[in-house]
């Protein structure tokens, strides 16, 4: 069969493209979850706990990760009987249980963290430049995805309420983190922070225009 002389979309050829790297991700994501004796969801629950000292619902748990009810609930007694996490009675709602990472939850979390796979290979042939221009693509694409409603909201510095962006006039480190009262620069923006912090909906709008604008 010809190649058609049009090719499909730029929008369509860029899934195509990403969904090739999913089927890597699942398959490192099984790595990284047997490094520390789980499987992919019992350590995604890890992750979506860290953090989190006051942990979650499973109804929140089960929105974040994008799971059922039932799996996330299975996956909890599996981590609870391996005293990875545990539950305790919410401290502003007394109706409610919230699911937290225990220490040894945590030491499992980190076995994972220390596995680095095929994609940070291929990222790390990139060009410094390179590299943070597709870091600013990649929070620009989360940001829209969520403002869509598609994902819920990640913790990254753009909807976080310590996150100042373009509050130094150097170039290199033009933001500011009031969590840890430090500048930092584009390549050191977070797509997972354990000590993000919501900002509320108007503060997000608010400091998504400057950071996008500056
Ligand atoms: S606490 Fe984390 S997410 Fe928030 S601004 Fe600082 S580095 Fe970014």
């Amino acid at each position: 069969m010809e190649t058609p002389k049009t090719p499909t979309a730029i929008e369509h050829r860029i899934r195509e493209g990403l969904s090739r790297l999913v089927s890597v991700f699942r398959s490192e994501d099984w790595v990284r979850a047997r490094a520390a004796g789980l499987n992919p969801t019992q350590h995604a629950i890890l992750e979506c706990l860290a953090g989190r000292a006051a942990g979650l619902t499973v109804k929140d748990i089960a929105f974040q990760l994008g799971v059922s009810q039932p799996t996330t609930t299975d996956s909890i007694a599996a981590l609870e009987r391996k005293a990875l996490v545990v539950k305790r009675p919410s401290e502003t709602d007394r109706r409610a249980v919230h699911v937290c990472l225990t220490e040894a939850g945590s030491a499992a979390l980190a076995l994972g963290d220390a596995v680095s796979g095929e994609v940070e290979h291929a990222t790390g042939m990139l060009s410094d430049a390179d590299k943070e221009h597709l870091l600013m693509t990649l929070v620009t694409m989360i940001k829209r995805l969520q403002d869509a409603g598609a994902i819920p909201i990640q913790r990254m510095c753009v909807s976080c309420r310590h996150f100042r962006p373009h509050a130094h006039a150097d170039a290199a480190n033009p933001h500011h983190c009031a969590f840890v009262d430090a500048a930092f620069g584009p390549r050191d923006i977070r797509i997972e922070c354990r000590d993000h912090a919501t900002a509320d909906p108007s503060l997000q709008a608010a400091t998504w225009g400057v950071f996008h604008k500056g």
